[in-house]
């Protein structure tokens, strides 16, 4: 599978070129919310999960294809990519490459491993999780690898911002229930203070989640967070646009592509796949599920297509 994606419409940071640098899904946490389905078997490790000279390689041509259409080059993608042990030459060899900035949407979980956090100060803007401000939430909301701990993991963000000059902003994932009570948010207000982002991006599940009790939060739950986690932090909607599959000659492989680490509403992706006839669209989708490769799910009240490995619970 190719390594190199979209580029991708995102709210934050414009048309986006995704460089997955793992296999999915290869992931240390396996968080409820998650988009990619549950990580079977968490995996901590740091390898070389598929050749970086390939990936940059890919990248290359992409940004040929793309000359004029990017505003950020990405790393993230079908788990997380610090496990990646050559990350920080990827991101240093993309730079060497383009004038057009780098970031890394990263758990943030391996920047207590001072290795990681020397990689990752290539990169123009680093945008790690944090949803939880006590361990006990930790464990239920991300359901990590036992190493590291709580306070461990959050030390790891807290020295980050002391050595980083580049754009810090953190994700928070609201969820209804969990991470919305007053508690909760002045919990996550303690340890932001703590970490000092230049942001904190509050943003709500809106793809199928690995577990589907999750919902995201009430209005007022938003508002409740908004109040309490004080003007560094701002709703982030997902933004609006098309992924642009105009860099694939093979409808199938575009698919796979943005699906493995997209799940994508029905809607979204007929548009994706637009430039191709109707007659040939209907074909691949048909051609794909039949041959056991993609799923498509009920959630939220939509249809949504992602990758058959995709493991999603009920
Ligand atoms: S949301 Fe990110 S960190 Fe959480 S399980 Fe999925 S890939 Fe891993």
């Amino acid at each position: 599978m190719q390594t190199v994606f979209g580029p991708v419409p995102s709210r934050r940071l414009g048309q986006s070129l995704g460089v997955d640098p793992v296999v999915p899904k290869t992931c240390n946490w396996n968080c409820v919310y998650c988009q990619l389905g549950r990580s079977t078997p968490l995996v901590a490790e740091r390898r070389e999960y598929v050749p970086a000279e390939d990936v940059i390689a890919e990248v290359a041509e992409r940004l040929k294809h793309y000359a004029g259409k990017i505003d950020w080059v990405t790393f993230v993608g079908s788990g997380e990519p610090t496990l990646h042990a050559r990350l920080g030459w990827m991101i240093r060899e993309v730079k060497a490459l383009t004038d057009i900035p780098v970031a890394v949407i990263t758990n943030g979980s391996l920047l207590y491993l001072e290795e990681v956090r020397e990689e990752l100060t290539a990169a123009d803007a680093v945008l790690p999780t944090l949803d939880a401000g006590t361990p006990e939430l930790y464990r239920k909301i991300n359901r990590p690898w036992p190493e590291p701990p709580f306070e461990v993991y959050v030390q790891g963000l807290i020295d980050f911002r002391a050595q980083y000059q580049g754009k810090y902003w953190l994700e928070v994932m609201l969820i209804r229930d969990l991470n919305d009570t007053p508690e909760a948010l002045h919990a996550l207000a303690e340890q932001i203070a703590r970490i000092r982002p230049d942001k904190v991006h509050l943003t709500l599940p809106e793809r199928p989640p690995a577990e589907p009790w999750v919902q995201p939060p009430t209005e007022e739950g938003v508002m409740r967070a908004l109040a309490i986690l004080g003007q560094v932090a701002e709703v982030v909607h997902p933004a609006q646009g098309t992924f642009d599959l105009s860099g694939y000659d093979d409808p199938q492989e575009a698919v796979i592509a943005v699906l493995a680490r997209h799940p994508l509403r029905e809607r979204e992706l007929l548009t994706a796949l637009a430039r191709w006839d109707a007659d040939t669209v209907q074909h691949t989708l048909t051609a794909l599920q039949a041959s056991g490769q993609v799923q498509v799910l009920e959630r939220y009240g939509e249809r949504f297509w992602s990758l058959a490995s995709a493991k999603y619970a009920g």
